[in-house]
């Protein structure tokens, strides 16, 4: 397998323009004779099917939901950046940039950061003309707030909904096309397995999950905005639905898996609070601009928080990182929120818990201001809670987020399969071992809107593809290898659910390769899921059958994946003797407890090539190389 990036030459501010130039385009006419598979209708996958189609082809764009605007997309809370600098307070594209590399702890390629800035700005254009309503200025110009990692305001926000109100706008765009016939759509439909051809993507077979018909679909190209993977862990912030199958499949067909193991925990979600509980919900990260996170200073003061005095409160955050304050990046956030409460000076029940307090903010804003920025967000805190966050701190504790890791790409995001391109979560790029908040929808609206749009020209028109439909061989035997596995998980008739694996396979992941790893640990977590794994395909207990709705088997296949994915995160962490972002060994930091990165040793993308079952898989080493954002110890004091 080899790895190229393809990134073009030239100055870094000249590259996207200069490739655009450079690529090839396929004339209008011509456009209606090839057809594009899109699997995801999120921000990602969404933009790009209404994005290909307005421009001509013909789409097939697919979701497992029974709506496309249901995408976990829609769950996104505080905002989307862009370097707009409508605030005149110093930002820019460069600095956007700059940010989100540093903000990456130097593991993202440097060229592809830098075009996300360039576009961000062009994002919010399309959603305005499209209808967004993102908060404004009282003269009309956009509002901006804060978000971790940067000093400037950048982030556009519809109020605590801005994942909604992005969605709707690139669903009102897919519906437009699927009324004119250019996007066919299927909803409630799964993608199971990818089908190369003569080593090129040409289509996918899938599942309808209300018949349970088993079916194939041929394409020209074939692109995935699937989304992350972070429910591996169970626990996560994630909709419950989110899964890894779709890239998980496209790995086992050939195409490279890259950092699987860099996972964001976001430090402001509400803490757990027991066993049996099946989701986190997250509190925006857009709640650090007003809000103050503390815990008291001494340990086990169990005393209400309207009673603990000032000069008894350490406002940790403030403390340690005075310039950026409580708006340091989330895993600085998280790994702090995790010393502090290991210290014993957590709060609420578990102790797995630290103040964020709107008290001063209230103060200084009054209520009616603070309802107006984050209202939402704090009636959704008080019905989890039955607290009320006007009144009292909220509680707060870090939780798995997002997945930096995902299928490896290259500058036009073709993964190593030839023509199958992957956009959004799904693929690895841009946010290295630490993604910034409010920069997950840029990049998905950024791949799907705007670069895989003139990417997949390039593709279609650079090579002659033979004509393919789903009656190749090749075609019949990945659906018939769909077909032996979801009779497997039905024939198993054992005595556990899906839900209680998946359950355990979480808490292995949650305490080796979570918030902090260790090579020892590791080693733990490698030795033990593969005897759950076992377990699980021995003695899982999936009632019903596969010809009606059935969702103990679409979970069954999804945490069959996961198992395998777990034991390649657990690998990719052990082989990366360093700490970077959201990946934390605890024998490599400093003597303050932050991250230390090993530069010589692994400034590079891991990308795992899939091997067969039970071979180790293959690594292959991208190496990244910092001629603009050069390389230092990240800092936030
Ligand atoms: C609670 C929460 C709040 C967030 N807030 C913000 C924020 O304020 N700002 C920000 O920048 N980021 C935020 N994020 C991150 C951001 O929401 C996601 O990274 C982003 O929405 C992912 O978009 P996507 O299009 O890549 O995937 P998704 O929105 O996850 O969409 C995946 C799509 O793929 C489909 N799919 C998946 N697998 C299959 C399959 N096998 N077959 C068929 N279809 C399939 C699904 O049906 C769905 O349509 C937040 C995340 C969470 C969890």
């Amino acid at each position: 397998m080899e790895l190229r990036a393809r990134v073009p030459d030239g100055p870094i501010e000249r590259k996207w323009d200069t490739h655009r130039f450079e690529m090839k385009l396929v004339n209008p006419a011509n456009k209606r004779k090839f057809t594009v598979i899109v699997v995801g209708t999120g921000l990602a996958g969404g933009s790009a099917a209404a994005s290909l189609a307005e421009l001509g082809y013909n789409v097939k764009c697919f979701c497992f939901q029974d709506s496309p605007r249901r995408a976990h997309s829609i769950a996104a809370q505080g905002g989307i950046n862009a370097a707009k600098n409508y605030q005149n307070d110093g930002d820019s594209i460069y600095r956007l940039f700059y940010d989100t590399v540093k903000g990456g702890d130097f593991r993202s390629r440097e060229a592809n950061v830098y075009r996300l800035a360039q576009v961000s700005v062009n994002i919010i254009d399309q959603c305005v003309a499209q209808g967004v309503p993102f908060a404004r200025e009282y003269g009309g110009l956009l509002a901006n707030r804060s978000f971790g990692g940067a000093q400037v305001s950048r982030t556009f926000y519809a109020r605590g909904q801005t994942g909604q109100q992005l969605l709707l706008g690139a669903y009102q765009a897919l519906e437009r096309q699927i009324g004119k016939g250019m996007v066919r759509m299927y909803p409630r439909t799964e993608m199971l397995d990818l089908v190369v051809i003569d080593g090129v993507a040409r289509g996918i077979v899938t599942r309808n999950l209300i018949t349970g018909a088993i079916e194939s679909h041929a394409a020209d190209a074939v692109i995935l905005g699937s989304g992350g993977y972070g429910n591996v862990y169970y626990l996560s912030t994630n909709a419950r639905g989110s899964n890894a199958t779709a890239i998980w499949r496209a790995y086992k067909r050939g195409a490279a898996f890259a950092n699987p193991c860099f996972t964001q925990i976001h430090p402001t979600c509400i803490p757990k609070s027991g066993e049996y509980q099946s989701k986190l919900t997250l509190m925006s990260e857009s709640l650090r601009n007003d809000g103050r996170v503390w815990v008291p200073l001494k340990r086990g003061d169990t005393r209400a928080p309207d009673t603990i005095p000032q000069d008894e409160r350490d406002y940790f955050l403030e403390r340690a990182y005075p310039s950026f304050g409580n708006l340091v990046p989330r895993d600085v956030a998280s790994r702090a929120a995790k010393r502090i409460c290991d210290e014993g000076r957590g709060v609420g029940p578990t102790g797995l818990g630290v103040y964020l307090d709107f008290a001063s903010a209230i103060a200084r804003v009054g209520e009616a201001t603070i309802r107006e920025r984050y209202g939402n967000l704090f009636e959704m805190y008080e019905r989890i809670t039955d607290e009320n966050p006007y009144k009292v701190p909220m509680r707060i504790y870090p939780a798995v987020h997002y997945t930096m890791g995902g299928l490896w790409v290259d500058y036009n995001l073709m993964s190593t399969i030839p023509g199958l391109h992957v956009i959004g979560e799904a693929n690895f790029s841009d946010h290295g071992a630490n993604r910034l908040g409010a920069s997950a929808l840029m990049q998905g609206l950024a791949d799907g809107y705007f670069i895989i749009t003139n990417t997949i020209a390039d593709y279609l028109a650079t090579r002659t593809l033979a004509p393919v439909d789903a009656t190749h061989p090749a075609f019949r035997d990945a659906e018939a290898q769909v077909a032996a596995r979801t009779k497997r998980f039905l024939a198993a008739r054992g005595s556990r659910t899906v839900d209680s694996f998946h359950r355990e396979l979480g808490s292995i992941m949650w305490e080796y390769c979570g918030m902090s790893r260790s090579a020892e640990g590791l080693r733990t977590a490698l030795d033990r899921i593969p005897k759950l794994r076992e377990e699980f395909w021995r003695d899982v207990n999936v009632p019903g059958s596969a010809d009606t709705l059935n969702q103990a088997l679409e979970k069954a296949g999804r945490v069959a994946d996961f198992f395998e994915l777990a034991e390649l995160m657990c690998l990719d962490a052990l082989e990366r003797n360093e700490s970077c972002g959201g990946h934390f060994r605890e024998e490599y930091q400093t003597p303050d407890g932050e991250a230390r990165r090993d530069d010589e040793h692994f400034a590079y993308v891991a990308a795992w090539e899939y091997a067969g079952d039970g071979a180790k898989p293959v690594l292959h080493k991208e190496p990244l190389e910092f001629e603009y954002v050069h390389l230092a110890q990240r800092s936030y004091k």
